[in-house]
Formats: structure tokens, sequence, C-alpha cells
């Protein structure tokens, strides 16, 4: 039976980019040995290195003034990372908090500066209140927020306006998941194991005039003015996550690139909430509508004791990591790039006749 991976992260990746990297695995590139076991100081592996930027900055729009460069330590280390790096300048930031992942970012934030939260407290993340409700401070070194929270599935429709301070976006959980204007941002970072590639890389998108200033105890490994001089080689890097990275975006380039991606975010995640919609209740989306996530559809059952029912005949039907994630329960689909029409038109169907039986 074949699975269907609708996982959180780490995440399905494109079966032609798993086939590829079958394919090259014991030789990479006619080297005769593979990607992992290669210096990444040698002149083969500096222009695979030069190739993956080209490809980011190409697929995304980055305009020349950013640079492109990865790190290590997962999204959480870029909590740490961009206060480390752009608190300097005031000593404050803004946070906007629309579930775990930010609320997380700002509580690491806060050991490096003051931290301002622009929303009122909640622990409901539904969506974004309201633009009355937003306290932006004067001084703030820059605002952060989470595109997508990828525990809630609240999604942002829009770019937060917030004037000439430099705004950094988290997009662990969207990236390459549709267009946006790179220019509208100071940072961006994106953890690669939802969307991108294997875990162990972040990527980072950092305007140039917000470099050079972190805080003099900003690790080496994780400063961005070092690691965009040294183009990600500063130490040794993933080599084995980048080269799979950089298939990733061949992958979307070769399928159509954003614009393809976005259409089918679009038609995926309209097929999972238009069976939780038709339902009467029996299926609820706690999020609202206009912030439910394209790549991350969080739902709940009407009797919870229907929820280990529901996740174990999906199984059976190779279905797997429907699981809602342990701090919120209920039910998570994830719907990444690499999840196929086919294999949602599958879970929609499941949807349907599960609600049928137990309604
Ligand atoms: N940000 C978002 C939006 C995430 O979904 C995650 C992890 N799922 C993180 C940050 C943290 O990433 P990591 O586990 O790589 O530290």
């Amino acid at each position: 039976m074949s699975v269907i991976n609708f996982g959180a992260g780490p995440a399905k990746l494109p079966r032609e980019v798993m086939l590829k990297v079958k394919d090259e695995l014991l030789d990479f590139d006619g080297q005769g040995i593979s990607i992992m076991e290669m210096s990444h100081r040698c002149p083969e592996y500096d222009r695979f290195n030069n190739k993956i930027e080209q490809l980011v900055r190409e697929q995304l729009s980055v305009p020349d003034n950013y640079k492109i460069f990865f790190l290590q330590g997962g999204g959480t280390a870029l909590f740490a990372a961009v206060a480390m790096n752009l608190m300097g300048r005031t000593g404050t930031a803004d946070y906007f908090v629309t579930g775990s992942w930010s609320a997380k970012a700002a509580k690491e934030a806060a050991k490096y500066g003051k931290v301002n939260l622009v929303l009122p407290k909640t622990d409901q993340y539904i969506g974004v209140p309201d633009k009355s409700t937003w306290n932006l401070s004067p001084n703030a070194s820059y605002v952060y927020y989470c595109d997508n929270e990828t525990i809630h599935g609240v999604e942002f429709p829009f770019i937060p306006e917030v004037g000439d301070v430099p705004l950094v976006a988290d997009m662990s959980s969207n990236i390459l998941t549709r267009r946006f204007d790179v220019s509208k941002f100071g940072v961006i970072f994106a953890a690669a194991q939802k969307n991108i590639g294997p875990p162990g890389v972040v990527l980072v998108i950092a305007r140039e005039d917000l470099l050079g200033n972190p805080l003099p105890i900003t690790p080496l490994v994780m400063d961005f003015t070092v690691n965009a001089k040294d183009k990600s080689v500063h130490n040794t890097p993933p080599t084995f996550s980048f080269y799979v990275l950089g298939l990733v975006f061949e992958w979307c380039k070769a399928f159509g690139g954003l614009d393809e991606m976005e259409k089918k975010a679009k038609w995926k995640s309209e097929a999972v909430y238009d069976v939780i919609n038709r339902s009467n209740g029996f299926y609820s989306c706690l999020v609202k509508p206009e912030y439910r996530s394209k790549m991350n559809a969080t739902f709940k059952i009407r009797v919870p004791e229907l929820e280990a029912q529901f996740l174990s005949e999906a199984k059976k039907l190779g279905m797997i990591q429907l699981k809602g994630h342990r701090s919120v329960g209920g039910i998570r689909v994830s719907l990444y790039n690499a999840i196929t029409l086919d294999e949602v038109k599958v879970l929609v169907k499941f949807m349907e006749e599960f609600y049928n039986k137990n309604k």
C-alpha cells in the first residue's frame, strides 16, 4: 500500500526529488563520491553552492540588495539569531504573536532586548486581530511576525504594514508556496523541513543594510554578517541537506514555479476546508475563514472520541501523520507543495465517508 504523508514537518518531499537523490547518492556530479563525502571548500561544491543561491534568488525574485545564506539549528536557532543580529539598533523589538511559534520567538528575543507585544494577549489563536488593536512602538529595531503558524493553522493573508521599521518574517511553513514582494521585508527566514528540504538547514534572506550590527555576544554560527559574507560555508554546513534543498528549488521551477504552487495550494486547501464547512459542525476549524492556512488545515471532530478512530481508519488507508500538534490536539492536515492533488482527493473522500458514517 502506498503511503500519503500529511506530516507537518519533517514533511513529504517531492517524489521526483527523492528519486534523483537516490540516483545521485553514490556519485554526485560525476565526482565518484556522495555530496556528503565532499569537502565544502572544493570548487565542485562552490559551484553547487552558487547554483543554490541563484535558484533561490530567481524563484523567490530576491532583489540584489538582499543576501541569501543558510544557517543551522532550525527555526528555533533563528528565534535567537534574529534578536542577536537586529536588536542592536534600539534594544527594542515589536512582536506579533499569532500562535505558538511567534510566542516562542518573542520569549527567546526577550533574552536579548525589550520585547513589545503588538497584539492583545490571548491563548486562542484564531486569526490576526484588527489593525485598530495593534500597538506598534515608535522605536522598534524591527517588527517580527510568523507568516504561517504551523500548529494552529493561522496564516497572514497580507503583509503587515509597519512603516519604515524592518519587517522580519518566519516563513518556515509557507515559503515557496506563493509570490510575495521580498522588498517589503528586512529579514525572512525559513526552516527547510516543510516546503523546501530536509531538516538541518534554515534559509535566510536579509537586506544588506541590516547587517553589520550584531550584539557582541552573537555566536559566529548565528552571525548574519559573517555567514552572508562567507556564503554559508564559514564552518562545515549540512551539505547533504543543502543539496536536497537545491533539488527542491529546481523541482519547483520545473513544475511551474510559484504560480503553479500557489494555484495548487489554493485548490488543495479549499478542498479540505470545503468538507469541514459542509459538515454541519461535525468537523470544526476554529480559525476564522480569512486566516485559515493553505498549508496546515487544523480541525476538531465534534465527538472527541472519534478523533482516534479517524486517525486509525485513515492510517489503514495509508494516510499518516494527521494527528494535531500535541499542544492543541485535534487533526492537522499539512498540504505542502509535494502533496499532490490526487492525494488530497483520497483524504477528502475519506473525510466525507467518515462524516456520513458517524454524523
Ligand atoms: N517556526 C515555524 C513556523 C515552525 O513551524 C517551526 C517548527 N515546526 C519552527 C519555527 C521551529 O523550527 P525548528 O523545529 O526547526 O527549530
